[in-house]
């Protein structure tokens, strides 16, 4: 009994749709997984969560299905996204005691439907108190921000299904707009190019790896040729195939012009003394969608002000959502809604 509440079990969350990350109080990160599950589709029951599930993934026989149970920044599928939660909770501690308080982390854009849904969501995998951040305040706070300052500083996060985009000054959000075009948008557009361009049907999981490695919205110092399989879309047999990083670039344009548009249509809606903060102090990119290749170039050549990427991207959500975790009594008075 005396060891009961001997150490703490407060967590924050950064449920993405692409990955997962939990933060222990006192600890830091403790999980980095993508957001997926494989599970039984008679029984319902999950086989599989974050890496290994992914490993499964286009791969899995009938009795099987590998969904993302958040899609387009949101729960899609509520008992999977509660059981992988939960699966992920259990993973970090074999003796675990439902977390007393977690902190979770929310798109910026989303309805107060979705968000009693997260907290519900939070409850169910068995938190006392559950308390929700939006995600660009928490990549702020993450990447040592002043949010509190009153000048403005913007975030544009690009996860796996939205961009948030947001000016953050006084500990507020004047301007947040988000779109649901993001990287998963990205692999997609890759995928398509190959099917219509080149015959060739390729699995997502192959995309993503030629994104990640090739995918541009500048020019390369150097432009590669990559060697890709996938199938044949006319003979049904394996087939390997030769691209450009430039043909790349080009499959890739179009949702990328739209997450610029997207920061353009931003700035536009920022009130004039906030535009002369950013003037100066810029704009900071965060989440995966930060390290596609030229990005900030493109998007500094296009608005005009200046881009940084985020130190470490993909953690800066929930390096922030930790931060407020560990200062839980402060950020709740100056920040979050129970
Ligand atoms: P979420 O918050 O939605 O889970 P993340 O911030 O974890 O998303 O970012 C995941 C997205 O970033 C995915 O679409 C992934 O393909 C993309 N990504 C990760 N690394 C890179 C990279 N080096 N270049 C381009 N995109 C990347
Ligand atoms: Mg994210």
């Amino acid at each position: 009994m005396a060891l009961l509440g001997m150490f703490s079990n407060d967590i924050a969350i950064d449920l993405g749709t692409a990955n997962t990350l939990i933060y222990v109080k006192g600890k830091g990160i403790v999980l980095n997984e993508p957001s997926i599950v494989t599970y039984d589709v008679g029984s319902r029951k999950i086989v599989a969560i974050g890496e290994e599930s992914k490993k499964m993934m286009g791969r899995v026989h009938k009795e099987l299905s590998t969904i993302r149970p958040m899609k387009d920044g949101v729960i899609a599928d509520f008992e999977m996204a509660e059981g992988m939660i939960k699966a992920f909770i259990k993973k970090i501690s074999s003796n675990w005691m439902p977390a007393k308080r977690i902190v979770i982390c929310v798109p910026s854009g989303i309805t107060e439907v979705e968000k009693r849904a997260v907290r519900d969501t939070a409850e169910h995998a068995g938190a006392k108190e559950v308390y929700l951040i939006s995600e660009p305040m928490a990549a702020a706070i993450g990447i040592g921000l002043d949010v509190m300052a009153p000048y403005g500083n913007m975030i544009v996060d690009i996860g796996g299904g939205t961009t948030e985009i947001a000016v953050i000054a006084l500990s507020g959000m004047p301007t947040n707009y988000s779109i649901r075009t993001a990287g998963d948008e990205l692999t997609e557009a890759i995928v398509r190019f190959f099917r219509s361009n080149h015959n060739i049907l390729i699995g997502e999981r192959m995309a993503e790896e030629i994104k990640c490695q090739v995918g541009s919205v500048m020019p390369l110092e150097e432009e590669v040729i990559i060697e890709v399989k996938g199938r044949d879309l006319v003979a049904g047999v394996p087939k390997v195939t030769e691209v450009s990083s430039v043909e790349i670039r080009e499959a890739l344009n179009p949702p990328a012009s739209q997450m610029i548009e997207a920061v353009k249509v931003a700035l536009e809606k920022t009130a004039p003394e906030l535009s002369a903060d950013l003037l100066e102090r810029g704009i900071f990119l965060t989440g995966g969608g930060a390290l596609i290749k030229g990005l900030d170039e493109r998007l500094k050549m296009e608005t005009g002000v200046p881009v940084h990427i985020a130190e470490d991207p993909l953690t800066a959500v929930a390096r922030g959502t930790g931060k407020v975790l560990e200062d839980l009594d402060y950020y709740k008075k100056v920040l979050l809604k129970r």
